[in-house]
């Protein structure tokens, strides 16, 4: 990429701003990952974005996935010495990854491409994020320590209702100088789930099951996240500082820019696109950092023409593609068969809309006040038309989810994931005349129950039959693929039922609680 020889000579000044522009100063790549938010409570974004020619993108084809990857980032001009960078995407995209292109693409027909997403340690999309940035935290820590700041060691601490614990705790677990946490409602998630993360192995990890839902594990995550008393007896006791590893850190995002540009130049490479042809790019959503992901990536270069934005029943997002008014004063949250998508505030829309804005922090700061305050917010015309110019929307409701799952098995012999499905159906509902990349954001053997659901016609939520609801989650996936000659079921999932539980404990979802678990975590750590 030219950009190399510029690079030396501005090592590192790209650097980051706060989507509130709360008057902190502009922090390098290592600062913004290390604190994850601004101190303002807003979001950091890059100060200039890289910009890259079609040819640049194309010929990254040549490069396997982790070079690519190290390319990209040093288009952004991190902060981190080039051999670094290349060192730790070499770790990030190797054999963990039991696909050697990362994340394939399968065409369902000349037009239609899937991006699988989900050849990760824990099959869904958020091993692309988290089998990286967390080399990249502890590597921008050790950076920031070498320029004199005196950081101490993190404790990751996350509260999840399912995939995303378990993506946090294969991508932490190893890396030095942090340890990881995971707390999820006990009896709130699948088989499958929790015996993900109650097998995972390593030294540094730990995994609570916590009496209550998952409201009640996050409210008890948050509170203890902003007990300063606490924090200060970490501090004191452990030299330890909490962090989170969610979505809104700018070291997750930036790795999803990585396969829209990597996916690009593979389509090109192999033929089904001519160089310089646009596309459209469909991708299920929640938090809205897959699409904005996506988005960077136009921006930089990437001919990506429309985006499109699909939700399920929870689809405020939709709505407000469709209105320019988010509105969630009146909405119900939703159980869904995509859970991974039941989501009523979409935290990285802050960053699109301070994007779409022409980065106006004042207009971000207003929205997103009126949204802390009414439930509500709505943005300018202005803003609204470049929304329209960049983003199509639509929601898919459960019983066409489970639908398209038959129907794209029986047409073209693949079995999507419910969150696909949601994709696929809002993309052909969609698309205009440019090929359509789809993001496949799961293996659909971690969705076992709802993909029995769609080959027998049983309705969302329906009960399964006795002799199905009696399986563990890996025979009811081995039943499906038998069903369906799909015998492609990951390594990390086929095992769980034979795999040691490393991780018992159910404990008290009050702040107390957690907080006590954590500590002892550490000290058996230190011991
Ligand atoms: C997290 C997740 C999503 C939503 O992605 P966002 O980046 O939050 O929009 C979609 N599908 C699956 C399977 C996920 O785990």
């Amino acid at each position: 990429m030219s950009h190399s020889t510029d690079r030396i000579a501005s090592f590192g000044e790209n650097r980051y701003i706060d989507t509130r522009g709360a008057g902190e100063s502009p922090v390098p790549f290592t600062q913004a990952v290390v604190n994850g938010l601004a101190q303002g409570g807003g979001l950091y974004v890059p100060q200039e974005l890289p910009s890259l020619t079609v040819e640049d993108i194309v010929a990254l084809a040549a490069l396997p996935y982790a070079q690519r990857a190290a390319a990209v980032y040093k288009a952004f001009n991190i902060d981190l010495p080039d051999e670094t960078i290349e060192q730790l995407m070499e770790r990030a995209y190797g054999t963990n990854f039991d696909d050697e292109a990362i994340c394939p693409i399968t065409s369902l027909d000349e037009n239609t491409h899937i991006l699988e997403l989900w050849h990760g340690p824990t099959s869904a999309f958020k091993d692309m994020a988290l089998q990286c940035l967390p080399h990249f935290f502890a590597a921008s820590a050790a950076a920031l320590r070498e320029r004199g700041e005196a950081l101490p060691s993190f404790m990751i601490l996350v509260a999840t209702s399912g995939d995303t614990g378990k993506a946090a705790l294969e991508g932490f677990k190893g890396v030095d100088g942090v340890s990881i946490g995971v707390l999820f409602p006990d009896g709130g998630v699948s088989d499958i789930q929790r015996k993900q993360m109650v097998t995972t192995t390593g030294d540094n990890v730990q995994v609570w099951a916590v009496r209550g839902n998952f409201d009640d594990c996050q409210t008890g995550v948050k509170k203890t996240f902003s007990d300063e008393a606490y924090a200060q007896t970490l501090r004191e006791d452990y030299d330890i500082a909490l962090s989170s590893a969610n979505s809104i850190n700018w070291g997750r995002l930036l790795p999803q820019v990585v396969y829209y540009i990597s996916s690009y130049a593979e389509l090109v490479a192999q033929g089904k696109i001519e160089a310089g042809q646009e596309i459209d790019v469909c991708v299920p959503t929640g938090n809205f950092g897959n699409i904005l992901a996506a988005w960077y990536a136009k921006q930089i270069g990437v001919p990506i023409d429309m985006l499109l934005c699909a939700s399920n029943d929870n689809r405020v997002l939709t709505d407000f593609i469709n209105t320019g008014t988010y509105d969630i004063s009146d909405r119900e949250f939703i159980l869904t068969a995509s859970p991974s998508m039941d989501i009523l505030v979409s935290s990285n829309l802050e960053r699109q809309l301070f994007e779409l804005t022409g980065r106006n922090a004042d207009a971000i700061r207003q929205w997103m006040a009126d949204l802390n305050e009414k439930k509500c917010f709505r943005v300018d015309e202005e803003t609204f038309r470049a929304v329209r110019e960049n983003f199509s929307a639509d929601s898919v409701d459960n019983a066409t989810c489970l639908a398209t799952i038959k129907q794209v098995l029986d047409e073209h012999n693949y079995l999507l994931d419910p969150h696909t499905a949601v994709a696929y159906t809002a993309a052909q509902n969609l698309r205009g005349e440019n090929p359509v990349l789809v993001a496949s954001t799961a293996h659909w053997a971690k969705f076992g129950d709802n993909v029995y659901r769609a080959l027998h016609g049983l309705a969302p939520h329906e009960p399964l039959p006795a002799d199905a609801a009696s399986l563990t989650g890996c025979q009811l996936n081995e039943l499906i693929a038998t069903e369906t000659d799909k015998h492609d079921i990951p390594a990390g999932l086929a095992n769980l039922d034979t795999m040691e539980v490393r991780f018992s404990d159910v404990i008290d979802n009050s702040v107390e609680a957690i907080e006590k678990a954590a500590a002892s975590f550490l000290t058996q750590q230190t011991n």
